[in-house]
């Protein structure tokens, strides 16, 4: 199979131009052929030689994946259901604002962490993306919508940092100037928090933002609704939470989802500000997107605000964030899952749910 060049910088060209006898240069002026004016073909790389082009075409593709379907919402908000050749999906959404437009990025096919509200979590996990087909993501989406892509956030299927090998090197193509050149100030990386790649992001990415989705004030409801806090409690969170900010210096955003009846009572909210006291943080409260099969229920308006007000009575910043999307199946994963590419859907959640609902 040819190598895809979406994904390459020119470090990795130039031995390939250096075996044909080619200046390194060719490596620059290729790259913003395919990253700036997001060609079709090698055909189409006009100050390029023909001969070159020709060998450029017969070693490498130029993009692998197809777009199965494309969802467009009233908001203005796009969802792609992107498929590679192994047959593998992934789901991209694309976000536009008045000046920028943001896209929201998969790193994993599935998610092994397994959230019960969550389409991906409840679809299993297939395998985890390359560092190319992370960065296609994104080439692809703006090549099809013609957009310069300005923020990114890895907010959509999958863990992150349960690929971090991939996503670093995914983001020295997005950071770099030679590649997407999105400065690492726009770029977002959403995390359910596992402890040591939070300090290692620090280290290697200071000035990416860093988002943690808590969504429970203690182990015991988290454990139901992220099942990864097993693995690492919310104590251990908080530590590699520290020394992150002790290292980076930057706010850290907590992401924090809200259902009804769940995760969203008052005792719940003072939990929370009591465990973030003290840290530079910021709360983000979102209603949760239905997803079909799931007896979680988005918390109400008046309980959202009801939140926010005790959060920011103990100190916590907070922002109410609006869940954009409902009218195309924007909760992560419920496109790919619509389309039967995700498995079967398990309902063994429901009783856990119950007792949570009828205990707390
Ligand atoms: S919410 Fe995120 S971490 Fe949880 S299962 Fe879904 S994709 Fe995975």
């Amino acid at each position: 199979m040819k190598q895809n060049i979406i994904g390459m910088l020119p470090s990795d060209l130039i031995p390939w131009l250096g075996e044909r006898g080619e200046p390194s240069y060719r490596a620059k002026q290729i790259l913003r052929w395919v990253y700036e004016r997001k060609v079709a073909s090698f055909q189409d790389m006009s100050d390029i030689p023909l001969r070159l082009r020709e060998e450029l075409a017969a070693s490498f593709s130029l993009g692998v994946t197809r777009c199965v379907e494309v969802r467009a919402s009233a908001d203005g908000s796009k969802k792609f259901l992107l498929a590679f050749p192994s047959s593998d999906t992934v789901e991209v959404v694309a976000i536009p604002h008045r000046s920028w437009y943001t896209v929201c990025l998969s790193t994993q096919v599935g998610c092994p962490v397994r959230c019960p509200f969550c389409a991906t979590g409840r679809a299993g996990f297939r395998r985890s993306l390359a560092p190319e087909e992370i960065v296609e993501e994104a080439w692809r989406v703006s090549k099809e919508e013609n957009q310069r892509i300005t923020h990114l956030v890895f907010m959509g299927m999958g863990e992150p940092l349960l690929n971090y090998e991939s996503l670093h090197r995914a983001l020295q193509v997005f950071n770099s100037p030679e590649g997407f050149n999105i400065g690492s100030r726009r770029i977002t990386v959403s995390t359910v928090g596992i402890p040591e790649k939070i300090i290692q992001l620090g280290q290697d990415w200071p000035e990416v933002n860093l988002a943690v989705s808590l969504h429970a004030p203690t182990d015991d409801l988290r454990n139901f609704l992220v099942p990864l806090n097993r693995v690492y409690p919310i104590r251990s969170l908080l530590v590699a939470l520290r020394e992150y900010l002790h290292r980076t210096r930057r706010r850290v955003t907590i992401e924090y989802t809200l259902w009804q009846d769940v995760n969203d009572k008052r005792e719940h909210a003072l939990q929370l500000s009591r465990i973030l006291r003290g840290l530079l943080v910021h709360v983000n409260l979102i209603p949760g997107n239905r997803v079909r099969g799931t007896p979680f229920v988005p918390s109400s308006r008046k309980r959202l605000e009801m939140f926010a007000a005790l959060l920011r009575e103990q100190g916590i910043p907070v922002t109410l964030r609006r869940s954009r999307g409902h009218d195309i199946q924007a909760a992560c994963g419920e496109l790919y899952r619509i389309h039967g590419l995700g498995g079967e859907i398990e309902d063994d959640h429901c009783f856990t749910k119950r007792r949570y609902t009828a205990g707390n």
